[in-house]
């Protein structure tokens, strides 16, 4: 190993999008805290989340956005994309309108970034079974249609939240390795 590679630093911006209430808080404070809130709160103060981990022995970290409820008022700012490396674009599989609202929400990303970002498609919500209204082969055929990854996710019980951000995470550091 040189020199160069033992002081090389990896640090990521991944932003979390989609619409209001589908879950993006508590995706990463289950993420980041392994904790989750039931009542529905815009996040005030905090921008982003750090986390790291381990990949080839190399520590990497993620800090990862939240947005602070601005997207109640399709006001995301330029400033939450820029520098952004992966994004995960969030939907809930209970409420349709936030399944079709994912494109509009990849344009936007697409429109702020002017590097490849690492994207993933995630339902949320998906211990809501019983309420189901997005199907698992709608949100697949998105994803693929779009090249996106694509994973069905509850913050509620942690169902696939560490596995989403990493797979994210790890499609960045190889793309740039
Ligand atoms: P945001 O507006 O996209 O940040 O959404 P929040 O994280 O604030 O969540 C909105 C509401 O959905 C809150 O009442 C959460 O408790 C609830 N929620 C978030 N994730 C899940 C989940 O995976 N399953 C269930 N059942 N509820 C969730
Ligand atoms: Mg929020």
């Amino acid at each position: 190993m040189s020199d160069d590679e033992r002081c090389e630093e990896y640090l990521f911006k991944i932003v979390i999008i989609g619409d209001s209430a589908v879950g993006k808080s508590n995706l990463l404070t289950r993420y980041a805290r392994n904790e989750f809130n039931p009542n529905s709160k815009a996040t005030i103060g905090v921008e982003f989340q750090t986390q790291s981990m381990l990949i080839d022995g190399k520590e990497v970290k993620a800090q990862i956005w939240d947005t602070a409820g601005q997207e109640r008022f399709r006001a995301v700012t330029s400033a939450y994309y820029r520098g952004a490396v992966g994004a995960l674009v969030v939907y809930d599989i209970t409420r349709t309108s936030t399944f079709e609202n994912v494109g509009r929400w990849l344009d936007e990303l697409n429109t702020h970034s002017d590097t490849t970002v690492a994207k993933m498609l995630i339902g949320n919500k998906c211990d809501l079974e019983s309420i189901r209204a997005v199907s698992i082969e709608e949100g697949k055929s998105l994803a693929e249609s779009q090249g996106l990854f694509f994973m069905e996710t509850s913050a509620l019980d942690s169902t696939n939240v560490s596995t989403a951000f990493e797979m994210v995470i790890r499609d960045i550091y190889s793309n740039m390795s």
